[in-house]
């Protein structure tokens, strides 16, 4: 079962929450969804779970779209809302009696949330209300009604946000053993989170993703040196010629004449940048030397 998301943007209002997002997510991994607060991680997955649409762009789970097949894919995914909201006045059995209504038939609905009520360890507190337990057993509420279906597909917001160390290890295992056969994609803003479990990491920073890689290289490519410039001209130009300026890797338009050029070495970019505004008769009207955004996301995401 793969996600593949394809150039979705969205926005609220005139806000942008999402710019131009894409990658694809494989079977049988765990992916962590890794930014800081306000990135853009819940938008993404609710879009991904058909509960809110795009602006623009696809979602494809397993190659059926999204937008189009809401109820069949709703069936494939399992998904826990970030803030976990459940009923606190059912009890734990009732309630998820009534999720597996929702999806199967009276005669196996009991032996689903047998079933469930065992893997999420929540025999000894089914016959509790959900508003009497600890944080920690209502997440197992929660990751127990994200699985009650047997979705191959399970989106987890936050999950272990807001839960004590103890709590958190437990409700890692249970997402470890989910991962074995599903494909997992959890959102988090703790990098040690990604580390402890995820195979896989994407980073999102202001609706831009910003990495996308195997966790035994996420480090490399963090500290590969780059340099990210601001540069404005007197003149309009191609993004190609940009792009084509020796060590450049992206050349991005902002404003006005105004490109946001990324570099990789340890050579200074700069004097190569007024080279080529020489060459191509170009005046240099501002050069600023900018923070790489992977840098200062990571930064902000270890609290360095
Ligand atoms: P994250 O989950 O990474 O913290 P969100 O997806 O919740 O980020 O939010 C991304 C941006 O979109 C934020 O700036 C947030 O304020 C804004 N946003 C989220 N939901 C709404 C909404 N329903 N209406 C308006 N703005 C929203
Ligand atoms: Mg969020």
């Amino acid at each position: 079962m793969s996600i593949t998301v394809q150039g979705v943007t969205k926005y609220y209002g005139e806000q942008k929450a999402l710019d131009n997002v894409t990658f694809k997510v494989e079977t049988g991994s765990i992916t962590g969804f890794l930014g800081p607060n306000g990135a853009g991680k819940s938008t993404m997955m609710k879009i991904i779970t058909g509960f809110i649409p795009a602006s623009s762009g696809e979602v494809y789970i397993n190659g059926l779209e999204v937008g189009t097949n809401s109820l069949e894919v709703k069936k494939q995914i399992g998904y826990l809302p970030e803030n976990n909201p459940l009923y606190p006045e059912m009890y734990v059995r009732e309630y998820l009696g009534f999720v597996a209504s929702l999806y199967k038939s009276e005669t196996n609905r009991k032996s689903l949330v047998d079933n469930i009520i065992e893997v999420t360890g929540l025999t000894a507190e089914q016959k509790k209300t959900i508003g009497s337990l600890s944080k920690g057993y209502r997440q197992r509420v929660g990751l127990a009604q994200a699985l009650i279906h047997k979705p191959p597909v399970l989106i987890l917001d936050e999950a272990t946000t807001g839960l004590d160390p103890n709590q958190i290890v437990e409700i890692r295992n249970l997402i470890k053993e989910a991962g074995r056969e599903k494909t997992v994609m959890l959102s988090t803003h703790i990098m040690q989170e990604v580390e402890a479990i995820c195979d896989r990491v994407i980073i999102i920073d202001k609706g831009i993703i910003v990495a996308d890689e195997d966790i035994a290289n996420i480090y490399s490519v963090i500290k590969k040196p780059r340099q990210v410039v601001r540069i404005g001209f007197d003149k309009e130009i191609l993004p190609e010629a940009l792009s084509s300026v020796a060590n450049v890797t992206l050349a991005r338009p902002l404003k006005d004449n105004i490109w946001l050029v990324e570099a990789e070495g340890t050579d200074d970019i700069r004097p190569v940048l007024f080279s080529f505004a020489v060459q191509n008769n170009l005046t240099v009207l501002s050069l600023q030397k900018q923070e790489s955004n992977l840098e200062e996301v990571f930064r902000h995401l270890t609290n360095l």
